[in-house]
């Protein structure tokens, strides 16, 4: 603790330290991850601020943890007793809107769904629409590079950000990419904080593009006796630029219909897929899963429809919390392995004697298997833990890799070596040298 009253002589602003609130500002929503209260958190206003706490905590040698809203799923916002956690909540300004130029600048503490509403009245969309979107962060999303549902179409985060300000570890406030759509006058340094996970920097501003807001979508839903056809019609399906191709697979059906009968008892698994363009796609599409074996299937451009439709998807996740304690991981394949991927992790299921509901988004191989254990149950939370790391290694065999979109942070440091080089991962270091040279930023995160 000795660190505190200095710091807060430095700021001229009081930290939190009540270990019952610090608690809440130490973790995220990884359920195995460690952490412990930190010894005090900042709640930032401004770059100027955090600029004098990281340039004080270099210095002294103090750990940084930076959280935006904690809704990570890797312990990445996670610290331990000697750190200073850095929240951002409270800059959460939108500083512009900018429709003519297609941007919008904004705090990092922004909620990603309260820019897309503010953007909805100039008929704009801000798009990257991370299932957590009504209550995670635009930095915190920046910092885990965050995908979703949209993102077969229009890309993840990393595809929608021009510019941003970021406080290196010395305290030093820099600039990395330019408002305008193009720019390529610097080593693109920008994109090496994306993703970053809090080791590099912390971001305080940014500027992202918003586009016209596309139409309402039309849905697809489509039943498949195995996993194998649904997979090979998903990848047929996205000549048709779907906006949205989510997979769920047998599993995870009786896990919905247990909880919410809708009906898919026969199918071994669902395909959705959205079109916000091209409408009259919507047969050539429904041909295409028929010409995979489609059980049953309806296409329908009625935007009142697609909630509806779309139910099963977002009933997946908590359909199979409902069942115990879950463990959710994420692993990006290529689109071609969905199918061998769920066999496989289908037999390690049978294995371990754990259930494991698989969904995802299909459109980008980017799956979501989840694990099902007993609540208090010491030696079914080893064995999910154990398979959720087989997991991982399965998705690399097939090519894939441990992380789509959810990140490194904490628990999967571990395998990160095992899919890329010495020289790769020496590059990352050398990196993370110069820009925290102390190491101060998020240590024990990200990095293998
Ligand atoms: C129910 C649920 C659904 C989810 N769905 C998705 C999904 O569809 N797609 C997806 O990608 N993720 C999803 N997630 C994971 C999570 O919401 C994302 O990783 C999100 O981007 C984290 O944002 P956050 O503001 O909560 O950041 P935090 O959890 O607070 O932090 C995440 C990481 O970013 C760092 N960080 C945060 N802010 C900054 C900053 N300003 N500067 C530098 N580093 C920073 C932290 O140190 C940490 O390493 C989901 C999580 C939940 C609980």
């Amino acid at each position: 603790m000795s660190f505190v009253a200095d710091l807060e002589a430095v700021l001229g602003v009081s930290l939190i330290t009540d270990p019952d609130i610090t608690a809440s500002y130490s973790k995220d929503q990884a359920p195995f991850a460690p952490n412990s209260p930190a010894a005090a958190v900042l709640l930032a206003r401004s770059t100027e601020e955090i600029s004098m706490a990281l340039a004080f905590c270099s210095q002294r040698g103090i750990p940084v943890v930076t959280r935006g809203a904690g809704s990570g799923l890797s312990g990445g916002a996670n610290a331990d007793s000697n750190s200073l956690v850095i929240s951002l909540e409270k800059m959460n300004e939108i500083i512009e809107i900018d429709p003519a130029n297609q941007l919008a600048r904004v705090q990092a503490g922004v909620i990603n769904l309260d820019l897309d509403t503010a953007v909805k009245e100039f008929g704009m969309a801000y798009l990257p629409d991370p299932a957590s979107r009504d209550w995670s962060t635009l930095g915190g999303n920046v910092a885990t590079n965050a995908g979703g549902m949209c993102c077969v179409k229009y890309g993840v985060t990393s595809h929608h950000v021009r510019a941003m300000t970021v406080v290196l570890a010395s305290g030093e406030v820099i600039e990395v990419g330019k408002a305008t759509k193009k720019f390529v006058t610097t080593l693109d340094l920008m994109h090496l904080f994306i993703g970053s996970e809090g080791t590099l920097g912390i971001v305080t501003e940014i500027t992202l593009n918003i586009v016209p807001r596309p139409k309402s979508p039309a849905t697809l839903i489509a039943t498949f006796p195995s996993i194998t056809q649904a997979a090979a019609a998903s990848t047929a399906l996205l000549k048709y630029r779907p906006s949205m191709l989510e997979i769920i697979d047998q599993t995870t059906l009786k896990a919905v219909e247990g909880w919410h009968p809708l009906g898919f008892e026969v199918a071994g698994s669902i395909l959705l897929m959205q079109l916000d363009e091209n409408f009259e796609l919507g047969d050539a599409a429904i041909e295409t899963c028929e010409s995979h074996g489609m059980i049953d299937g309806m296409f329908s451009t009625e935007a009142s429809d697609a909630a509806d439709l779309i139910r099963v998807r977002k009933l997946a996740y908590p359909a199979l919390e409902r069942l115990g304690a879950t463990l959710l991981d994420d692993v990006a394949l290529p689109v071609t392995k969905i199918a061998e991927f769920v066999g496989k992790v289908e037999e390690l299921a049978a294995e371990h004697n754990l259930i494991i509901g698989i969904f995802g988004h299909a459109g980008d191989g980017n799956m979501h298997p989840t694990i099902v254990h007993d609540h208090g149950d010491a030696d079914g939370a080893q064995r999910a833990k154990q398979a959720f790391g087989e997991i991982v290694a399965i998705a690399q065999a097939l090519g894939g890799t441990a992380s789509g979109e959810h990140g490194i942070g904490s628990i999967k440091r571990g395998f990160v070596s095992d899919e890329v080089s010495h020289t790769v991962v020496e590059i990352q270091r050398g990196i993370k040298k110069l820009l925290d040279p102390v190491g101060i930023l998020n240590p024990g995160k990200k990095l293998p």
